[in-house]
């Protein structure tokens, strides 16, 4: 009989993780208490910097040479943080080329980037937006913090300690100030983010929405709420794509509605939470 090999999961710590596949080998687990899948041990940082230096995906949008507007998703972030009530202080985790910035910035907030990529900072700098750069810590945002509101867009499905840098997202924002993020969805019903190749997409958690409110319940978040994408809300996508990812929304929604809402039907997971 094939051995049941288990691990304990990062996020709800029991030892409930089940070998789900080894991916250009890497060991990728599910658990199943908190339905969070997760790589495990995890990449060198060598090879991890090694990836984001070479990658065309975490450098692509430099040769544009100019901000984009926001997208559906950074519309749905904003949304989901409220009506500011005067100027506020914002820092956008993982900025790359400012479109959700720049929303803040043109409507008279102060906007603030933290960047992993030496393009992207350099980008951001001379666009007149303050950029922080260099390890991922309370110290690093001194003088500068507390923030109003943190955003982190496509970010904690990277990084090797999801609750230490939701912790040190909490750490730098006022009190009831608030984050908001994005992660793929991990159980959306047509496209099961974990089902991408490691390889092509380093992608270290795969959050489900209970995964993902544990996680920030441990980082000393409190308030969670969550709304759903049905589309990938961060691409502009050609017409034939478009229509088909339309068409596939519509099937998922009836799917949804069907199944009393037991069916996932969301590209992106969304959540925003308050530091109490
Ligand atoms: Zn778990």
């Amino acid at each position: 009989m094939m051995e049941l090999k288990t691990e304990s999961c990062p996020i709800c710590g029991k030892t409930s993780a089940y070998l789900q596949k080894n991916d250009s080998g890497f060991d990728e687990w599910m658990c199943q208490f908190c339905h969070h899948a997760f790589v495990w041990p995890q990449p060198t940082e060598k090879y991890l910097k090694d990836y984001y230096d070479k990658s065309v995906n975490y450098v692509k949008g430099a040769a544009q040479e100019k901000i984009e507007p926001p997208k559906r998703a950074h519309r749905i972030l904003i949304s989901m943080a409220g009506k500011p009530q005067g100027a506020l202080k914002v820092l956008d985790v993982g900025a790359g080329f400012g479109s959700l910035l720049l929303y803040w910035k043109e409507n008279g907030h102060c906007a603030f980037a933290y960047e992993y990529s030496n393009r992207c900072a350099e980008f951001l700098q001379k666009h007149g937006m303050k950029c922080f750069q260099g390890e991922f810590g309370a110290k690093l945002f001194e003088g500068d913090a507390p923030f109003d509101l943190v955003f982190m867009c496509e970010v904690l499905e990277h990084v090797p300690d999801p609750i230490g840098y939701l912790g040190t997202a909490r750490a730098v924002l006022r009190k009831g100030g608030k984050i908001c993020l994005s992660v793929p969805n991990k159980d959306f019903l047509l496209m099961k983010s974990y089902n991408a190749s490691f390889a092509n997409n380093p992608h270290l958690s795969h959050f489900s929405q209970q995964s993902l409110a544990l996680a920030l319940g441990k980082a000393g978040f409190e308030n969670v709420k969550f709304a759903l994408a049905s589309s990938d809300t961060y691409q502009n996508t050609g017409l034939v794509k478009s229509a088909a990812i339309t068409g596939a929304n519509i099937f998922a929604k009836v799917l949804h509605a069907a199944s009393c809402g037991k069916i996932n039907t969301g590209f992106q997971l969304f959540a925003c939470a308050e530091n109490p």
